[in-house]
């Protein structure tokens, strides 16, 4: 014989992942593994960003640097837009500022005071928001989608400066090395990857292993595709 159940009760969760709250959670809005995990991930963003910020700034070093050189119209190699995305403004400083404003005003606080360059402002956002990470995750009630954005955004930063995402690499025009037997020009078409300024050719194994010799790199296509001989 079955009794009857009550089960318009229902336990409370994590509104972050959704698990069932312990006992000793109970009133919080986020569980504290969640909030374990976002401490880790925003007390790591401050050193993604400056290592997503150095190759960024590598990035606009090459492109000056040919325009000075050659003064053609050839098109620089092309800077890592994801990378670029993430330390300009409109990336990881503007998102973690947004977060920090919308938490003071929750907290009826005044916005964030201007923080600077999104050099300087990242680990001071990021040092707000773990402050204040104890708050948010017990009372604020969109801790939620902060927590999700919060993970994107250091996936993001992840994934840019590892570079195991395909969209990750970029082409940067044709192998100019030469064949030492035929003395034909490679052709291979080159690629750069995320958080590395080496290219390696793929078909010839030729290597340019910084910024310094990506402006070898370049000089040497644009010989060959004057000589009208690239791929
Ligand atoms: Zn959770
Ligand atoms: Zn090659």
């Amino acid at each position: 014989m079955n009794h009857p159940v009550d089960d318009s009760y229902q336990w409370p969760t994590c509104a972050a992942c959704g698990h069932e709250l312990w006992v000793s959670e109970t009133g919080r809005q986020a569980c504290r593994p969640c909030e374990d995990k976002t401490a880790k991930r925003l007390a790591e963003l401050p050193g993604l960003f400056q290592q997503l910020n150095t190759t960024a700034s590598l990035m606009r070093g090459a492109r000056k640097v040919g325009a000075a050189t050659s003064g053609s119209r050839v098109p620089p190699i092309p800077p890592r837009l994801e990378v670029l995305s993430l330390v300009a403004t409109g990336g990881v400083a503007t998102r973690l500022r947004d977060i920090e404003d919308a938490w003071r005003a929750a907290l009826g606080w005044t916005v964030a005071p201007w923080r600077g360059s999104p050099t300087q402002a990242v680990p001071e956002h990021a040092k707000f928001l773990i402050n204040n990470l104890p708050w948010a995750a017990d009372a604020y009630d969109s801790i939620d989608q902060d927590v999700e954005d919060l993970r994107r955004l250091h996936d993001e930063c992840t994934a840019a400066l590892t570079g195991e995402r395909r969209p990750g690499r970029v082409n940067v025009g044709y192998c100019p090395a030469a064949d030492e037997e035929t003395g034909g020009v490679c052709g291979n078409q080159l690629t750069a990857s995320a958080g590395s300024p080496r290219i390696q050719c793929s078909n010839c194994g030729t290597e340019w292993p910084d910024m310094a010799a990506w402006r070898d790199l370049r000089l040497a296509q644009e010989a060959a595709t004057r000589m009208g001989v690239a791929a």
